[in-house]
């Protein structure tokens, strides 16, 4: 199996290698190469983003640091005990992760925040990797279609295993893998994800967790996911696209 961590020079994409090089010419100072996963390895929950963003993750080499979205994840992990300190969008600041870890479905900055399905596809050994060193992983919370669909191929079922939607949950294997929409500035500026419809699946997180973890296959809506109009367990009417 693949390392968790790629190399500061991983050659797998020639694309993403070619912007980095773009990049590590233009901004030395940045950190411009893969931003490896951050938390505590011994985590209960891993969150799975989809590729660091150019002047955030990118350029301070932590996951969503610096990063629009960073700003409604760290305030949401902290509210919810996940995390504690201080974000101040740079990786030397005070925030800690606490049971919690942040990795990205693909390491390397794309082009306008799109990777290539080759893309994903390269970097999903990173992904297997980085649950399989996780001895006590219990859930995972995808954001977003690509990071959802990249965590259940690492994790050795079909699509059809889980259907993408904001709120969803579904055991696979040992673990329970949570659907949140991506905390981007795009979808909580269109009012796709508000800062209320992320909270509710963090609450089922905590819930599940304090539930001791244990997969289950279908689970009864929470009050807090019903009040939010999200059926957890339940594939929503409409499927949305990210
Ligand atoms: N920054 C990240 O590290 N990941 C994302 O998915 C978005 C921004």
């Amino acid at each position: 199996m693949a390392d968790a961590k790629p190399g500061r020079n991983c050659p797998r994409c020639p694309r993403l290698v070619a912007f980095r090089k773009t990049w590590r010419a233009r901004e030395p100072a940045w950190f411009n190469a893969p931003v490896p996963s951050f938390g505590p390895v011994d985590a209960r929950l891993l969150i799975v983003g989809l590729a660091p963003g150019l002047q955030g993750a990118n350029r301070t080499g932590r996951p969503f640091t610096g990063d629009y979205a960073g700003d409604l994840l760290y305030e949401t992990l902290k509210e919810f005990g996940f995390a504690r300190g201080r974000y101040e969008e740079r990786a030397d600041d005070s925030l800690e992760l606490i049971d919690c870890r942040i990795t990205n479905a693909v390491r390397c900055v794309p082009p306008e925040n799109k990777p290539t399905g080759e893309e994903i596809a390269n970097c999903r050994p990173f992904l297997t990797a980085t649950i399989a060193e996780m001895p006590r992983l219990k859930g995972i919370v995808a954001l977003g279609r690509i990071a959802h669909d990249s965590v259940l191929t690492a994790l050795g079922v079909p699509r059809s295993h889980m259907v993408f939607g904001h709120g969803c949950r579904e055991t696979v294997g040992a673990f329970t893998v949570f659907d949140s929409y991506h905390c981007s500035r795009y979808n909580t500026n269109t009012g796709r994800l508000t800062p209320d419809m992320f909270r509710a699946v963090f609450t089922q997180v905590r819930q599940h967790l304090l539930d001791g973890g244990i997969p289950a296959r279908r689970e009864p809506p929470t009050s807090a996911a019903r009040s939010s109009g999200i059926i957890p367990g339940r594939r929503p009417a409409v499927r949305n696209k990210t």
